[in-house]
């Protein structure tokens, strides 16, 4: 990346906008450059200044509870339906009536339209909803690296790991002894994933770590992804949902999915 493509992300992470990974990348180009540095300083002044108390202009009390008491009453036809509140401000005047014409002629068609983009939404949502747990795997993998929470419980003993999760969740992940197969238990955290609690059970392989995440459920997402340089693997079992993430090349990370499975 070179410093124009940087510029729009120094913005960003003065907004608090970046996930771990570009925030550091770009918090390393400030370091280095002083143009954006220079940037970077001007937009955290200006977002200082514009905080300022006196800045904000504060709607008076009661003024939200005086529009609420002048709009008309709700109108509901003989299905029971009510007009939605934003029909009734755009039809002000018009008879329910009337409304109610339109929207019969519109519902038939609406209905198709409707179930279009909820299917489109659907999967627009579920794109995003892989993509945001992604990060915040990666994030969440980037945040043990950096030595901020690798561990709550650091042993090498499935009988101590296994037993430390216990009650601290509505689940208690596999910890299986993978030894043999290369891959050595380390330990065990809670975690924070997309806003949800997981377990985490911590492998290692040489001085690689696995961060495989756990928590109950099983939705749907793709079997293997990728994000800023790290493999993140994902399958369910159990009525539980597990994610593994690492640096590791993906033969290898293969083999750990093949072991753990086969040991659960
Ligand atoms: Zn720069």
């Amino acid at each position: 990346m070179s410093c124009d493509d940087k510029k729009p992300l120094v913005h960003a992470l003065a907004d608090g906008e970046l996930d771990v990974v570009h925030a550091r990348e770009i918090e390393a180009h400030i370091a280095s450059c002083t143009d954006c540095a220079g940037s970077f300083a001007r937009i955290m002044t200006l977002k200082q200044k514009l905080s300022a108390p006196g800045l904000r202009l504060r709607a008076p009390t009661g003024l939200a509870e005086r529009i609420m008491a002048g709009l008309p009453a709700p109108v509901a036809d003989e299905m029971g339906f009510e007009a939605p509140r934003k029909a009734r401000l755009g039809s002000w005047g018009r008879s329910a009536n009337a409304w109610r014409l339109r929207a019969q002629g519109a519902f038939a068609g609406g209905l198709g339209a409707f179930a279009l983009a909820a299917c489109l939404a659907f999967f627009v949502m579920r794109a995003d909803t892989g993509n945001e747990i992604a990060r915040s795997l990666v994030d969440g993998h980037l945040r043990s690296l950096a030595g901020e929470h690798l561990f709550d419980v650091q042993s090498t003993d499935r009988h101590t790991v296994k037993p430390w999760f216990a009650g601290k969740l509505d689940i208690t992940p596999p910890v299986p002894d993978l030894a043999l197969k290369g891959f050595t238990l380390v330990g065990g955290r809670i975690d924070y994933v997309d806003g949800r609690a997981a377990a985490v059970v911590v492998y290692g392989r040489r001085t690689h770590v696995i961060n495989l995440f756990v928590w109950p459920g099983t939705d749907p997402a793709p079997p293997t992804m990728e994000l800023s340089g790290y493999l993140l693997r994902h399958w369910t079992k159990d009525g539980l949902t597990f994610w593994a993430v690492t640096d590791l090349a993906s033969s290898e990370l293969d083999e750990f999915e093949a072991a753990y499975q086969a040991a659960t």
